[in-house]
């Protein structure tokens, strides 16, 4: 009787087994077999989880789809950057010496706060199945002054990858709140600029792609611990930021621009509403960034400020769409739930009037389900329908609240 050389299972107990020549592979091993193989390329660097199968940047845009809403422009820039960098690392381990190397393409993405720049970031890190980072550009101090320094950057990824050097030198690190290390460039009286260029500095390095130095646990609380190198050449920097007050850069720029030499075709006329759409390379210099980090980002990409009928998709379209969850959340319970649709214009309506963006609308939900969540018995009634008068006595109660705390 024939079996698996591998389970010992006897061909009638698998669902397929494949005859070699001294041995047999059922289905199952052979799938187990092929797992491992994969295992093996990611450690020894030969390929990148998903990467290895390189999602099309229109596959990695549909994928964003399913969770960010709008943002097509910023989705189109990331999705192509992602994909011509995993390339440039396949290529690099492939045989093909032919002197071409391609560069890295870092990415920026400039919007107000709350309109998906880390939605973005961490989506794609997801779908990639690679380690993913997030770190806020202020805590970054030049070396030697009180914060982190840059090389801090690096310990979060190295610990997001299970302290997996190899996987970290593949992985996401996004950067928020680029801006705020922008060249204070009004302000000559400040001889060291601890928050600005000199971090800005270090940060090139890391971006450049060189060996690094980090500690493990971050930070230099435990000086005793032992450094680990990694090589930040194949790591993709996304970085981000609000850049307030970068449109009067875009407007001036596009002002003085001599006529015909315009990126924007002759006669078009200017949408002053976004000015962000238009935002070069040049503004960022302009804003404080040095040439060379500039240089090291070259796609870029904007987001729009989310209206209303944004903030109402965001609430109910994306796939764990925040309504979504909720319905779920009393699904397991038993119990059917409900939103009217004026409920959900008011929601919108209370984010846009509390100037929080989508940021707010988990708020806004939260202070209208917790009762709902917290009384709910599975015996009674199994259809719970919020209408508006509850949703706008539970919002009352919550502002008044945060008004008393204030
Ligand atoms: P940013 O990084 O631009 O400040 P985030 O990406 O952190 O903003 O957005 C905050 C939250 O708001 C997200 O977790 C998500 O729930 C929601 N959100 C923001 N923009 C979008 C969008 N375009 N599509 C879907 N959800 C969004």
């Amino acid at each position: 009787m024939k079996k698996c050389s591998f389970c010992g299972r006897p061909e009638k107990k698998v669902s397929l087994l494949i005859v070699g020549k001294d041995g047999n592979i059922c289905s199952s091993c052979a799938k187990d077999a092929s797992i491992i193989v994969k295992e093996d390329e990611v450690s020894k660097g030969i390929a990148t989880a998903r990467a290895l199968e390189l999602a099309k940047p229109k596959e990695l845009k549909s994928f964003l789809d399913q969770y960010v809403i709008g943002q097509n422009d910023a989705k189109k820039v990331i999705s192509v950057a992602v994909y011509n960098h995993y390339k440039r690392i396949k290529s690099a381990v492939s045989f093909d010496n032919d002197g071409v190397e391609i560069e890295k393409s870092n990415i920026v993405l400039v919007g107000r706060t709350g309109t998906g720049k880390t939605l973005i970031a961490k989506t794609i890190a997801k779908e990639l199945q690679v380690p993913f980072a997030i770190v806020d550009a202020t805590v970054m101090t030049q070396a030697g002054y009180v914060g982190e320094d840059v090389e801090s950057l690096l310990s979060r990824l190295l610990q997001a990858a299970d302290y997996d050097i190899k996987a970290t030198e593949k992985g996401i690190i996004f950067i928020d709140e680029l801006d705020k290390i922008a060249r204070k460039m009004d302000n000559p009286s400040i001889t060291r600029d601890v928050s600005g260029e000199g971090v800005q500095q270090g940060l090139l390095k890391l971006l450049e792609g060189s060996v690094v130095s980090v500690p493990p646990e971050g930070g230099r609380k435990h000086p005793e611990q032992k450094l680990v190198k990694i090589d930040t050449k194949n790591i993709l920097f996304i970085c981000g930021g609000a850049f307030d007050g970068i449109e009067k850069i875009i407007s001036k720029r596009l002002n003085t621009q001599v006529v015909g030499f315009n990126s924007i075709k002759d006669g078009e006329r200017i949408d002053r509403e976004n000015m962000l759409q238009y935002i070069s390379p040049q503004d960022l210099k302009s804003y404080g960034l040095i040439p060379e980090i500039v240089g090291r980002i070259p796609a870029l990409s904007y987001l729009e400020p989310l209206d209303k009928d944004a903030l109402k998709r965001i609430l109910i379209e994306p796939k764990n769409a925040i309504i979504k969850q909720y319905i779920k959340l009393l699904k397991m319970d038993g119990i059917k739930l409900e939103f009217t649709d004026e409920v959900l214009d008011y929601i919108v309506d209370k984010a846009l009037e509390f100037k929080v963006g989508a940021r707010g609308l988990r708020s806004i939900c939260e202070a209208i389900m917790i009762d709902v969540m917290y009384d709910m018995d599975s015996d009674e009634d199994n259809l719970m329908k919020i209408t508006l008068e509850y949703a706008k006595e539970r919002v009352d109660i919550l502002h008044s609240k945060k008004l008393k705390a204030a």
